[in-house]
């Protein structure tokens, strides 16, 4: 049976947790594809909150098997701790696979990812300084250490020496900073966390074929968003990886032909986190109702975030580049406080009008979101489980992001517990 991928179609924090939470019931593997610990996932599940960061969302069924693939980063002190959280609250992550060639996340990446910003004055990224960007940066420049390092000291450490020397020097004559000790990265990484890590670390590429093959379903599972891409996003702001759809292959050892369907998660309006253009960007009133009715804070950092309105420009975009075959629109009930709700069907900039996402970001910077006025429904969603529960008016938005994104809309989520949803799937 072929994979389905999920994948947010903004710039994140879409409500991607739930949904691959709720299709996680009906599936073998749930791989994370791509990103790090920046992501964080929110799962509510009978009143109860689980802020997952690394662990693919599937952990939480006794079924599934959660596996952290190749092209994730991973800090292992950081996810031993996030399984150590986990087993407290009875959830049990003895099935979780780590992919031995998933690049470690350094000591000397969170010192640089601090410094980077820093020197990049107002013109920061806006990054979580987690060693992210550069965990990546050291796996494109072929000396990043992977986690299958882990089991073989002696190659871990000529790595590390290696590594080290030229990190240190750029630590201490570029940024001023103390250098790192070899022996000290050695002792912690494989006196302490190697050992804890090892049963963990596995051949995924053969596990999620093994799985394909025998008919199971599979769901890859993206952290970050499209217009996150390091190639396809608002480039420079945006994460050292490939969330969109190409990404799922990738990151995960299958090709094109493996994948059957690709969800797309978009939330009611936009939000994004950070720095770079945001064309629909609102304020006043209706941005402090957006964030405050969708707790628009940081699961990780507790910045507010930018809102706006929904932007149907990107999820067009967001389709194509995805080939998304179907989406999923989330946080439905947030825009229950509205009179009138506004989408964004087109830009206009120079006299010019843009179905699509002009190429030139430039351009980008200077549109006019052409909108839509809808009028809003005024009550609350959240206890609604059939399409035949939503206002006629919520319909009618839901309509419009599917005529607009020329795929269909097969479910909206209206709380955000498990069971808050509802299902437009034939
Ligand atoms: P992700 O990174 O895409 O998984 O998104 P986050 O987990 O950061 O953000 C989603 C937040 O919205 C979490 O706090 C969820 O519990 C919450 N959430 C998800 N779906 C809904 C929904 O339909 N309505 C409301 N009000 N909250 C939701």
């Amino acid at each position: 049976m072929p994979a389905t991928v999920v994948v947010g179609t903004q710039w994140g924090d879409e409500g991607k947790g739930k949904l691959t939470d709720l299709m996680a019931k009906d599936v073998r593997l749930v791989v994370r594809y791509q990103g790090g610990h920046n992501a964080g996932h929110t799962i509510v599940v009978d009143g109860e909150t689980f802020v997952l960061q690394l662990v693919p969302s599937g952990v939480l069924y006794s079924h599934t098997t959660p596996i952290i693939g190749n092209g994730v980063v991973v800090d292992p002190a950081v996810l031993l701790e996030e399984c150590g959280m986990l087993e407290r609250r009875g959830i049990d992550t003895s099935r979780l696979v780590v992919s031995g060639n998933a690049h470690l996340i350094m000591p000397y990446h969170y010192e640089l990812d601090k410094m980077t910003e820093r020197y990049l004055g107002h013109n920061k990224l806006g990054t979580t300084k987690r060693g992210i960007g550069p965990a990546y940066a050291d796996k494109a420049a072929r000396i990043g250490l992977r986690a299958q390092d882990l089991l073989d000291p002696k190659i871990f450490r000529q790595k590390l020496d290696v590594v080290l020397r030229e990190k240190n020097a750029i630590l201490s004559r570029v940024y001023n900073r103390l250098p790192l000790d070899a022996d000290d990265i050695a002792d912690l990484y494989l006196g302490d966390l190697a050992p804890k890590l090892a049963p963990m670390l596995g051949d995924s590429v053969a596990l999620v074929h093994e799985a394909l093959s025998a008919g199971e379903q599979v769901m890859l599972e993206g952290a970050q968003a499209t217009f996150l891409d390091v190639d396809h996003g608002t480039y420079p702001y945006v994460t050292s990886s490939n969330p969109t759809a190409g990404g799922a292959c990738v990151g995960t050892g299958i090709g094109p032909r493996d994948i059957d369907r690709v969800v797309g998660i978009v939330k009611a309006y936009t939000t994004r986190v950070g720095s770079g253009p945001f064309p629909t960007e609102a304020d006043g009133e209706t941005a402090d109702v957006l964030v405050e009715r969708g707790h628009e804070y940081g699961t990780n950092t507790g910045r507010r975030r930018r809102p706006g309105w929904l932007d149907l420009v990107m999820i067009r975009q967001a389709v194509r580049l995805n080939s998304i075959s179907e989406l999923a629109l989330t946080k439905l009930d947030v825009l229950s406080e509205f009179d009138t709700i506004k989408v964004c069907v087109a830009y206009e900039a120079a006299g010019a009008r843009y179905e699509h996402m002009p190429y030139h970001q430039s351009v980008l910077h200077d549109v006019t979101p052409v909108y839509e006025e809808l009028p809003g429904w005024r009550s609350d969603l959240k206890g609604a489980t059939s399409a035949a529960q939503l206002p006629g008016a919520a319909r009618a938005y839901v309509d419009l992001v599917a005529a607009q994104a020329g795929v269909p809309v097969t479910f909206a989520s209206v709380g955000p517990g498990r069971e808050q949803y509802v299902s437009f799937a034939p």
